[in-house]
């Protein structure tokens, strides 16, 4: 009953003529993969050309963050209006290179949640702790305050599109891997907290991303299983091939 979602987030790579190039040659890669969702998040000034690529595709396009007020003087932000209005249908919030690099937090990630969902953009809320938070035994602790917050005064009836994305901080970008099991505590501890937060059926519902140096021969053993509902990928997205065989190996 949960469609299966896997995002290629970009990062700040590839240029017009880059993410242009890549959509060309993914898209025949893919052109039988309807079971699962796909979604492509460029940055900023490959979105348009992106949009342009995958007209008439199953192909989506998401960005990788967005401001939460619809306009007014934030100079360098975008906002949901200005992302919907050339297309952009999905988005991620609260990346943790975003909480890292950008200040970003839990209340910042509140409310462009609600901005998100006031626009009809389907989020992709990224949670996940550090690894000293890991070691020292506080995950549970730290995921229930990032979904406590972020999803605070959430509305359950408006909350069906949303998307979460366990990214465990120190699985991003270092090759290493939460195990199956890792990853299964977690995203099974993420869905009793967003029956708690939300409702047991929005729970049962809701799509719970894996993120974290997904790759190909990795893929099959973390999407296979009961509450992984796809993957969040960065660096091995950035090239046609790669991203097509996790989205074949995850299927
Ligand atoms: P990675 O990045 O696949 O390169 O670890 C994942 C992410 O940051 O979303």
């Amino acid at each position: 009953m949960r469609k299966p979602l896997i995002a290629a987030n970009w990062k700040m790579y590839k240029t017009p003529a880059e993410a242009t190039a890549f959509i060309g040659a993914f898209l025949p890669l893919v052109a039988n993969q309807q079971k699962t969702e796909i979604v492509l998040c460029p940055s900023m000034t490959s979105l348009a050309v992106s949009l342009e690529a995958t007209k008439g595709t199953q192909v989506h396009i998401g960005a990788q963050t967005m401001d939460w007020h619809d306009n007014g003087a934030y100079t360098g932000e975008t906002s949901p209006v200005m992302l919907t209005a050339i297309g952009v249908t999905h988005v991620l919030i609260g990346h943790s290179e975003r909480r890292q690099y950008f200040n970003e937090t839990d209340e910042t990630v509140n409310l462009k949640l609600k901005a998100a969902l006031a626009h009809q953009l389907t989020p992709i809320v990224c949670v996940g702790e550090l690894q000293a938070e890991r070691e020292s035994g506080r995950t549970n602790e730290v995921l229930q305050r990032q979904l406590t917050v972020g999803l605070k005064d959430i509305d359950a009836a408006t909350a069906t599109p949303l998307v979460i994305a366990y990214e465990p901080v120190w699985a991003i970008g270092t090759g290493l891997t939460a195990t199956p099991e890792i990853a299964d505590e977690a995203h099974r501890f993420i869905r009793a907290q967003l029956a708690e937060i939300l409702s047991p059926a929005i729970a049962a519902s809701t799509r719970i991303l894996y993120g974290g140096s997904v790759k190909p021969d990795n893929a099959a053993s973390l999407c296979c299983l009961e509450d992984i509902d796809g993957a969040l990928v960065g660096g091995a997205s950035l090239d046609p091939n790669s991203f097509a065989q996790i989205i074949a190996n995850a299927s």
